[in-house]
Parts: structure tokens; sequence; C-alpha cells
């Protein structure tokens, strides 16, 4: 089983393989399928598996397939990934870099600690793909300097670590400021009660996988 046999462009595995991936790994294998099919997705996936650019590959190719409905000439975000750490989000704007650089889409990363103002000029300048943690990005959500009103994917990542950490008032009043109709990934290594919760809410009939 290759990535081109998985659905995925000429462009984003030209990229995957100039960074050595031959193979995809199980969770791609189950994840890019499902995503590029549309719906939502549950995945229990530990880190190490791959299971970044389980998300991330599907998610540009779809961004890519589509030009985004816009109001004027803005380019507003139509990706958003959230996650419980700044480390991780920095990591996982990388992989979309890496593996999206054939592609006419930009990204950001959004986190706390960091002078706002150097964000504030990427958003005004336009992208298309925010990896976020949930507090910062809410302060650009009140400040007017983030309009999230285009977010056609939305990505929970290690959905579990964000709520140890007491995200789930910041994930909810997020939900609130995005469109309702969209595609949601929740990728989480545990299953407790409160994510099972969280993906009931979250999710509209989704695939699940586990690896
Ligand atoms: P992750 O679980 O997303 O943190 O990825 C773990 C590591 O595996 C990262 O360093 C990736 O660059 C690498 N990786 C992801 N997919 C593949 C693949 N199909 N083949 C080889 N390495 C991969």
């Amino acid at each position: 089983m290759s990535f081109s046999e998985l659905g995925l462009s000429d462009k984003l595995v030209r990229a995957v393989t100039e960074l050595g991936y031959t193979v995809p790994t199980p969770i791609q294998r189950q994840a890019i399928p499902a995503v590029l099919g549309g719906g939502d997705l549950l995945a229990g996936a530990q880190t190490g598996t791959g299971k970044t650019a389980g998300f991330t590959l599907p998610l540009l190719q779809r961004l890519s397939g589509t030009a985004a409905a816009q109001a004027g000439n803005r380019r507003l975000p139509r990706a958003l990934v959230l996650t419980p750490t700044r480390e991780l989000a920095a990591q996982v704007e990388e992989s979309v870099r890496d593996y999206g650089k054939y592609l006419p889409l930009r990204s950001m990363v959004m986190f706390g600690g960091v002078g706002i103002n150097p964000q504030v000029d990427l958003l005004r300048k336009g992208v298309d793909i925010v990896v976020a943690t949930p507090g910062r990005l809410l302060d650009h959500a009140g400040q007017r300097t983030i309009d999230l009103s285009n977010i056609e994917i939305l990505v929970l990542d290690e959905a579990d670590r964000m709520l140890d950490m007491g995200f789930i008032h910041d994930i909810r009043k997020v939900l609130a400021l995005l469109p309702q109709k969209r595609q949601n990934l929740l990728f989480s290594a545990t299953f407790s009660d409160e994510i099972r919760a969280l993906a009931d809410k979250l999710l509209d009939q989704p695939v699940s996988i586990e690896v």
C-alpha cells in the first residue's frame, strides 16, 4: 500500500517521499481515506504512530482541492488544529509546511508566551491553516484579530492531554465560534468518559479507528 494508492495527490506524495516516507503507517492507512472522504473521524493513536501525517496530508489535499469561498478577497483560515502545548503546535505546523511545500497554502502557528503582534500581522496577510493552543487562539478571537467563520476542518490533536490540562472550557468557547457545518477530527491516546462526552458532542457519525 502506497501513499498514492490512499488517494493522495502527486504533490503530497512527492513531499513525503522527499522526507523518506515510503510506506504509510497503520494510522495513516486508515485515517487518510477517511478524512479524504469528508466525514468526521475519531482516532485512538499515540505519539510516534505517524498520526500527524495521518490528519495533515488529507487536510492539505481537501483544502487544495476546493477554492476558498471568501468574503471579498480576504484570505480567512479554513482549517484549525488545536494542540495542548506550544511544542506540539510548533511541531505540527512544521509538518504542515513540510507536507504542503508544493501546495499554494499558507499556515501559521500561534501560542502564548510570545508577542501577539507578529501573529496579528500573519493573520492580516492571510493564512489557510492555523495551528494553535486554545488560550492564545481565544486571545485573538477576543481581540477580533482572527475570523473563524470560514473554518471547514477542525482537528483536536492529543485531546486527552488538552482535557488533562484543563482546556475543556476553552475548547467549548472555540467551538462556539466555528461554523456549524465543518469536518471534525479528534485524536486521543486514551478514552476517558470525558473524552467520550466531548467526542459525542463534537463528532457526527464519525469513522472510528484505533491503532
Ligand atoms: P507522529 O506520530 O505524527 O509524531 O510521527 C512520528 C514520526 O514518524 C515523525 O518523525 C514523522 O516524521 C515520522 N513518520 C510519519 N509517517 C511516516 C511514514 N509513513 N514513514 C516514515 N516515517 C514517518
